[in-house]
């Protein structure tokens, strides 16, 4: 591709872990799924987009979640991970960033994602701008090991690929 020479390129990982507990809905990818339990959290608990949020701020080195969204601040009480994604997503675009693509892996025993991979994807892609085809959802399970694997929580993984036109220096 010619027009690569004109662009700045950044990768970033993120990941993370939350409780299931009952009495909460289970969100993950942006979309509600249907479970008897969920994940608690200060905000609504979504693993996938927390782990994609960290690795498009590790990516433009723009420090983590917790930075940005203090788990601490009453304004983020249950607040849906989508506008959090927005939210980080109008921050980069300040600095002129733009996502290429993402690739999230959801660890889970239960209960399984195979129906709502799609659908994750058609949200994650409407968040960020991009196309559906640059938004990759995984579901494993963790082979019944550690927490993630006796079902007493999900944990996730996002790697993010960013870039920037560079400035022409004459
Ligand atoms: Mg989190």
């Amino acid at each position: 591709m010619i027009d690569d020479i004109n662009y700045e390129y950044r990768t970033g990982i993120g990941t993370d872990i939350h409780r299931l507990v009952g009495g909460r809905p289970l969100k993950l990818g942006g979309i509600l799924i249907p479970y008897e339990k969920g994940l608690l959290a200060h905000s609504d608990g979504d693993v996938a987009l927390h782990a994609m949020i960290d690795a498009i701020l590790g990516a433009t080195g723009l420090g983590d979640i917790g930075m940005i969204f203090p788990d601490t601040d009453p304004q983020f009480a249950n607040i849906d991970s989508k506008e959090l994604v927005l939210k980080t997503k109008e921050y980069i675009e300040h600095k002129n960033w733009e996502i290429v693509n993402v690739d999230i892996t959801i660890t889970l025993e239960e209960p399984k994602l195979g129906q709502y991979k799609a659908q994750m994807k058609r949200c994650i892609a409407s968040l960020l701008g991009i196309d559906f085809l640059n938004v990759n959802v995984k579901a494993k399970t963790n082979e019944g090991l550690g927490e993630v694997g006796q079902g007493l929580a999900i944990s996730a993984i996002t790697a993010v690929l960013i870039r920037r036109r560079l400035k022409r220096t004459l």
